[in-house]
């Protein structure tokens, strides 16, 4: 296939869809539930609803929301770090633009920028880098975050800060990754995925060789996955068959861009500048030993925590968020208990509702669901 309307061919949805059902009618679970696929990126999770795809699916089968949502699962005390940096008078603070409406525990960026602190919303960390040049009086702090498909563009801006010697340049590095997260959502106590669906733009850069545990210790399927309708409802088709041939294997669907040894070009920035932490807080989840990075010692220079001698703190959500439950999938995002009314994409209470790739943004954006609240 060429062209992006192939990848949404209605004709073809439908055949797919029909050898899904059959599937599905086929598989044998020794317990009486759905069958249960975690979609690890948010990036699925949006086409899922915005394609309808969870109601086009048999019943039997089920979507478990996972963690791969990078703005979603960042902690308050980030948040409230950020803030504190964003304060200090002479720093311009740069990030993405769902990062801004994040709430922490006070305020959200976008609240303090409204009462006059110089953030400004970049579309990537080289813009950050270049208002560093042209504003050499300030101290400008990058706030950087995501998977590994984030990283080596944050990485590059490190080290070409370094090569031109731009002293007064910062990385407030909330990186995290992918595998550790996956282990952990596998270690959780009463965890029934029976198979996922790989995150694409991470197995661009990683490649499909790091999930080989997941087949091997855990027997569980894993699809790396693209994200047009098609991509989804064939891999889905894919894990679905193994489960059937009672297999467990690692599978590429994504192979137009996804390599099973990944982009070197990408791997390498990533171990020049970072280091794996010892533990990194998410929320809802906790913390998961290894599964974020930091700046090592070679660019200590660039590292804000180092700069701006940040604590770690823990600040927990309001009692009335239940972002974890949904994270974990214990919740489907419109039982939470403010779904819909205290918490909306406009004024978002828990992180789920702020980036379009959370699994209550997209609940709510795509209109699905919504006549369960009233029945609340
Ligand atoms: S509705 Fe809001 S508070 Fe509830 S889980 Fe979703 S994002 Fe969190």
């Amino acid at each position: 296939m060429k062209y992006v309307d192939e990848f949404r061919d209605p004709k073809q949805a439908k055949k797919i869809l029909k050898e899904i059902e059959i599937l599905c009618l086929e598989i044998e679970l020794s317990e009486d539930r759905p069958i249960q696929i975690m979609e690890v990126c948010g990036g699925h999770t949006h086409s899922i609803f915005r394609y309808g795809l969870n109601q086009l699916l048999p019943k039997k089968l089920d979507f478990v929301h996972g963690p791969g949502c990078p703005v979603c699962v960042l902690p308050r005390s980030v948040v409230d770090n950020c803030i504190s940096i964003a304060n200090n008078k002479d720093v311009i603070f740069t990030t993405f633009g769902d990062a801004m409406r994040v709430p922490g525990s006070k305020q959200s960026l976008l609240d303090l920028k409204a009462e006059g602190a110089d953030i400004r919303m970049v579309y990537s960390p080289l813009d950050a880098l270049t208002i560093a040049k042209n504003n050499p009086e300030k101290r400008v702090v990058f706030f950087g975050l995501g998977f590994e498909t984030t990283m080596p563009s944050t990485a590059l801006s490190i080290m070409q800060a370094k090569k031109i010697e731009v002293n007064n340049f910062y990385l407030f590095c909330n990186h995290i990754t992918i595998i550790p997260t996956i282990k952990a959502v596998l270690d959780s106590p009463g965890m029934r995925i029976d198979g996922f669906l790989g995150p694409g733009h991470v197995s661009l850069i990683i490649g499909t060789k790091p999930y080989d545990f997941i087949a091997d210790e855990y027997h569980k399927p894993l699809v790396a996955a693209g994200f047009e309708p098609l991509d989804i409802l064939q891999s889905v088709w894919m894990i679905l068959k193994q489960l059937k041939n009672g297999e467990a294997k690692i599978e590429n669907q994504y192979k137009r861009l996804v390599l099973d040894d990944g982009n070197a070009s990408a791997l390498d920035p990533i171990s020049e500048v970072f280091e794996l932490r010892d533990f990194f807080e998410w929320r809802g989840l906790g913390s998961i030993n290894h599964s974020g990075v930091k700046i090592n010692n070679k660019y200590r220079d660039f590292d804000a925590e180092v700069e701006f001698k940040l604590k770690e703190v823990t600040v927990t959500d309001p009692d009335v968020c239940q972002c974890g439950e949904v994270l974990k999938g214990i919740l489907k995002p419109w039982e939470c208990k403010v779904f819909g009314k205290e918490c909306t994409p406009e004024i978002p209470l828990g992180a789920l509702m702020v980036s379009t790739e959370g699994a209550c943004s997209a609940h709510y954006s795509y209109g699905q669901n919504i006549d369960l609240i009233n029945k609340k």
